[in-house]
């Protein structure tokens, strides 16, 4: 990696086109800033609908060059260089996340291992997706071939760069497409450097291209561009309506991975040490800035009292402080993200509602960050704000049920339906609750253990359509031709 930005490994003011690294066009840039203690991290460059266009068109030529004439297997060989090239340099890649997101080290560290296990499976899946071929009428021979979409654009958030860059971009790799990838305005500091290490691992040029900006410059010029045919977005509701919108002008799919309301749901008889760190943590990682957070925890009324005592304890040990001391909390990605969730804090207090513990910020904590203390609320209703909104933020609440049909109800009474978590020793309760919860994913005595890079991994109502992660993302990034043979 080179041209050195401040104590930065390279110069991030950069854009990807084409496999050269220039300026936006005007030289336009965005600062960056780094969310332990608010001061100016770095400039990026602020791409516009002239930078994607050209990253489009180079994306094309690419499938028209060198990029569309590998074989799968030269295409997984390829990912799979690329995956032990982030496997060298995970320290660095992780420092550069820590101090871009806010995260402490250890989750930057476990997302550069997720990248490079995201490019390690779909470099090994790349030449796996076959084709069928079909019994029809006699004199013919009928057949399905697995395609590439052609350009594929990537829109994706700050909380996960690494894992969801892995997931969206290894997938479309693997599948012969050339991507246009926009990260997001807040944190794409691993994005740049992850496109380095493309390059390094022999990528050809314009198979990757990158161009950081803003949304409505950069991410709507590349969600309403008809050279792309095949979009993924990973991020809120109402951008994800837009995005879906704006592919709907040019008929092509759209991958919506959205937000969520996720429960874990803890039966009387579940097994309660086992349970509990997955109850915390499933909460607080990443600041409780992550897609599939646990931000409800439901609990039979006969274990509530102990569960909440039980968490309230683990709660009270939560250290929050800045991302490279690695401690169990970070700061938040923004002071915008700072007051969304202190309003709902305030919510919690002015309605009375019980809290049950808090974590602590540490007392040398730079004041320029964007500290919360990580919350309990206990009690909650199922209908209140707290309980039906995502707050995207360290703050989990306690709703006491009873009954696997109240369970149910509760779980599956909010817009969202991302992932669930269920804790139960009886086996016909684990299937049932499973058939039951109406989300994407459903973990049965754990929750999100393994990090799932082989599991299908998607949302139902307003957490979005479309699977990334495991083998079922190669069907996505993939469109199938039928061809029926006439030959005597
Ligand atoms: P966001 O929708 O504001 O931004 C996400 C991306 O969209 C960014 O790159 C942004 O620049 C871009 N964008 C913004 N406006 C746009 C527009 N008009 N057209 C095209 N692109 C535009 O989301 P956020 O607040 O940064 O991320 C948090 C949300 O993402 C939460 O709701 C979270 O649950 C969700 N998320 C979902 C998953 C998942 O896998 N389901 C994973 C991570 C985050």
């Amino acid at each position: 990696m080179s041209g050195p930005s401040g104590d930065l490994p390279f110069d991030t003011t950069t854009l990807l086109v084409g496999g050269r690294w220039r300026a936006a066009s005007g030289g336009r840039t965005l600062p960056l800033a780094n969310p332990s203690d608010g001061s100016a991290l770095a400039r990026i460059a602020r791409g516009g609908a002239e930078d994607v266009d050209a990253a489009v068109n180079a994306a094309q030529a690419a499938l028209d060059g060198d990029w569309g004439r590998l074989t799968a297997a030269e295409r997984g060989r390829l990912l799979a260089a690329m995956g032990r090239k982030v496997l060298e340099r995970v320290d660095e890649l992780a420092r550069l996340e820590a101090l871009d997101v806010g995260k402490p080290l250890k989750q930057g560290r476990a997302d550069a291992i997720a990248l490079a296990r995201y490019l390690e499976f779909y470099g090994g899946a790349a030449d796996k997706l076959h084709g069928q071929t079909l019994p029809y009428l006699n004199g013919y021979t009928a057949l399905t071939l697995r395609e590439p979409h052609g350009v594929t654009g990537h829109i994706v958030p700050w909380n996960y760069p690494m894992q969801i860059i892995g997931r969206s971009v290894g997938a479309a790799l693997a599948m012969g497409n050339a991507c246009v990838l926009k990260p997001a305005e807040e944190a794409c500091l691993s994005a740049l450097a992850f496109a380095r290490l493309a390059d390094e691992a022999g990528l050809p040029a314009g198979a990757l291209n990158l161009v950081p900006g803003l949304g409505e410059e950069a991410g709507a010029a590349l969600s309403a561009h008809a050279g792309v045919q095949h979009l993924s977005f990973t991020g809120s509701v109402a951008t994800g309506r837009r995005v879906q919108a704006a592919a709907a002008q040019n008929t092509i799919p759209v991958t919506l991975e959205l937000g969520g309301k996720s429960p874990q749901i803890v039966f009387a008889d579940a097994d309660l040490d086992a349970a509990l760190p997955f109850l915390v943590n499933a909460g607080i990682q990443n600041a409780g800035q992550t897609c599939s957070a646990a931000s409800r925890i439901l609990v039979e009324r006969p274990v509530f009292d102990t569960v909440v005592a039980r968490m309230a304890e683990r709660y009270r040990a939560l250290r929050v402080g800045p991302a490279l001391a690695d401690l169990d909390v970070g700061p938040l990605i923004s002071a915008r993200q700072h007051e969304i969730v202190a309003h709902y804090l305030a919510l919690a207090r002015d309605g009375g509602l019980a809290i049950a513990a808090q974590g602590e910020v540490v007392a040398d904590a730079p004041a320029g960050g964007w500290y919360v203390r990580p919350t309990l609320v206990a009690n909650v209703d199922a209908q209140h704000a707290l309980a039906q909104q995502e707050i995207f933020g360290p703050v989990q609440v306690v709703i006491a049920f009873d009954g696997e049909a109240e369970a149910l109800q509760i779980a599956n009474g909010t817009p969202y339906g991302l992932v669930a978590g269920v804790w139960t020793r009886d086996g016909g309760r684990q299937f049932r609750m499973a058939r039951g919860l109406k989300c994407g994913q459903v973990f049965v005595n754990n929750y999100g253990a393994g990090g799932g890079v082989e599991l299908p991994f998607g949302g139902v109502k307003q957490s979005g359509h479309g699977r990334e992660k495991g083998f079922e993302a190669l069907y996505g990034f993939s469109t199938l031709k039928t061809v029926a043979i006439q030959h005597g």
